[in-house]
């Protein structure tokens, strides 16, 4: 077999994270942040690597605007750049925003596609994860249960504060079909249904609001 690579490295180029608040009602300075990433690998367009993880957190805020709900903390979306060449955006925004990291009460990525979604997995402490238990009642009619403790951060672009003690959590979407589509040509938005991307908005937007408004901060 004779197979010709053409890939090359070319110098960095400038780019930017994309960051939205909706204000808090009572404790703006708490942040809670709902996120996935804009880049994606330049042979396909990257509708569920990460396309899908933006819009499901910008649909997070979305759903609360359009249903007059104000989070009492605020829910910042971020949309970061160069997660796939490095992660020089979550480094930036590390780098800028570290001294605000005691007030980031969680850190909320969806970056494994836009099938259904099953759960969380989620990097916090007993405490926590005890906290947002009555969530999978809520979440049940979506099917999105799971709670899953991970050693590692659940999500690349969060894992800078999650290595900070910032509670990180990853939306489990169902895999089965990921990496069929994942870093390739055929990562188009054809791969993408319309309802199991609803659930996973449904599911980022009840857990980041949840955090968003309850009465103490999320435990650390
Ligand atoms: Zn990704």
């Amino acid at each position: 077999m004779h197979l010709t690579l053409t890939p090359q490295g070319l110098p960095d180029a400038t780019g930017y994270n994309v960051v939205a608040d909706l204000k808090g009602s009572e404790h703006p300075e708490q942040i809670i942040i709902v996120s996935g990433h804009l880049d994606s690998w330049d042979l396909g367009r990257g509708a569920i690597d990460d396309g899908a993880g933006v819009v499901i957190s910008m649909a997070t805020a979305e759903l609360l605007q359009r249903l007059h709900i104000r989070p009492r903390r605020t829910l910042r979306v971020i949309a970061w750049m160069d997660e796939e060449n490095g992660g020089g955006g979550n480094k930036a925004y590390a780098k800028t925003h570290a001294a605000e990291f005691p007030n980031h009460i969680a850190a909320i990525e969806s970056d494994s596609g836009a099938g259904h979604p099953l759960g969380f997995h989620v990097k916090m402490s007993p405490a926590a994860i005890a906290a947002l238990q009555p969530l999978r009642d809520i979440l049940r009619p979506v099917g999105a249960t799971v709670f899953r403790s991970t050693e590692s951060s659940p999500g690349s672009d969060i894992e800078p504060m999650v290595e900070a003690g910032v509670p990180g959590i990853g939306i489990i979407q169902d895999g089965r079909k990921y990496f069929d589509y994942h870093h390739t040509a055929a990562d188009t938005l054809d791969k993408v249904d319309p309802r199991d991307l609803r659930e996973n908005a449904a599911a980022m937007a009840v857990i980041g609001y949840a955090i968003a408004s309850m009465n103490d901060p999320l435990p650390r």
